[in-house]
């Protein structure tokens, strides 16, 4: 008898319905490895949807866990912590900001950004009352919240769940003059993600980030990267602004920032932009927990002695341009930067997706056609090389 049915059984029994897992249960994992109940063994070719960049229980990220659980786990923020410093110290020298705040999910990080661009408007800006805008993009994923799903453009993201949070607009993604004609005196920001994860790896045209940019500037509109899902090496860069030096107003961050550990996000920027809220304005109860911090702190030093970065750009160079070899006319497009890679086919990729399954490659399909392929950043070239010949069988 499976040992996968049973828990699948399970789940699905008492479980509200809004996933659609493939038909695994995972038990273990190290590295780039995974084990299900039954004990077959498998790539991780998804990451947690990128939150595992540093792969499964890194050794000095789950020492960290094990050596602050021995101390103290949670304090609130109505007393200070040991971890906070650090954690905001080593975030703010890597994202060049001068302030942070921490949550805890992508979602709620995002919603952060919103109330602080929104504060910001009216006490910097002089945005009239209840005015303030905000520009996001077509095809754009930002989180499940009532607000995070205001700014969808995807009805099965917002499919009754109305009334939603007003204020925002969208613009095609990749089209400045959209959004230099959306632009208004009321504008408080422009949030973007610098590669559209959920939508399909979807990279902008060369030189978008930058003149969106320049236009922000221009019409004191603030430029928010949400760097949720292509931050922390992801792309090649520590964020996928750095491919165009770009640096954005706010950065958001999460996933990876636990190193797929504890959920821990944040949002950094400087003094002029995240200095609007006082206490009481805002907070988190888990927010800024010790034990995320001890945790992020190392995914932040793993991050850099690692080379993760480096890494990711090279091994996902390599993979993308082996990707691009295989000949098969249902292969529309391969695109992506670093081991963030996207193959777009001409059919629905959930056959092909449990095929590589069979095989041993976990990947996931994103909007029904393409096939996302994020391995942790930790992947040796042998690794990869063997997921290749995988991929190939399934798709040469
Ligand atoms: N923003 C981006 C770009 C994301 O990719 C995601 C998650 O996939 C989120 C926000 C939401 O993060 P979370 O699921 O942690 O709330």
């Amino acid at each position: 008898m499976s040992k996968n049915k049973d828990l699948i059984n399970l789940t699905e029994k008492y479980g509200a319905r809004n996933y659609h897992p493939l038909p695994i249960v995972l038990t273990h994992g190290e590295g780039v490895w995974v084990e299900d109940a039954d004990g077959n063994r498998y790539m991780d070719m998804l990451s947690a949807y990128s939150a595992l960049n540093h792969g499964h229980r890194h050794p000095r990220l789950i020492q960290a866990l094990k050596d602050q659980a021995d101390q103290i786990t949670l304090t609130s923020r109505a007393f200070h912590n040991a971890q906070l410093g650090t954690f905001y110290e080593k975030l703010s020298e890597l994202t060049g900001k001068e302030m942070i705040l921490p949550m805890n999910t992508g979602a709620e990080a995002v919603e952060t950004a919103i109330k602080t661009v929104r504060r910001w408007a009216y006490d910097v800006k002089k945005v009239p009352d209840n005015q303030a805008e905000i520009i996001v993009c077509e095809d754009n994923f930002h989180g499940r919240t009532v607000t995070t799903v205001s700014l969808s453009s995807n009805p099965e993201y917002t499919r009754g769940f109305g009334p939603l949070t007003p204020g925002f607009k969208i613009v095609p993604y990749g089209d400045l003059e959209a959004l230099k004609a959306a632009i208004t005196p009321n504008t408080a920001a422009f949030i973007l993600e610098p590669i559209q994860g959920e939508a399909g790896v979807i990279v902008p045209p060369a030189g978008y980030l930058k003149s969106a940019l320049e236009i922000c500037k221009e019409n004191n509109v603030l430029f928010v990267a949400d760097e949720i899902q292509t931050g922390f090496g992801r792309t090649g860069q520590a964020f996928a602004c750095d491919w165009e030096e770009v640096h954005p107003d706010m950065y958001i961050m999460g996933k990876a920032l636990g190193g797929g550990v504890m959920p821990i996000s944040a949002v950094a920027a400087n003094n002029d932009i995240l200095g609007v809220f006082e206490p009481g304005s805002h907070g988190s109860t888990f927010g800024g927990n010790p034990l995320a911090c001890a945790v992020a702190i190392a995914a932040l030093d793993v991050l850099a002695e690692d080379e993760l970065p480096k890494r990711s750009r090279e091994l996902g160079e390599y993979f993308k341009q082996e990707l691009e070899k295989i000949q098969n006319p249902v292969v529309k497009e391969v695109r992506g930067k670093g081991l963030f890679i996207g193959m777009e086919l001409h059919e629905k990729a959930r056959p092909y997706c449990e095929a590589l399954m069979a095989e041993g490659l976990l990947c996931k399909e994103t909007h029904d056609n393409t096939i996302r392929f994020a391995p942790p950043l930790t992947i040796t070239k042998e690794e990869l090389d063997l997921a290749l010949e995988k991929v190939r069988k399934i798709m040469a």
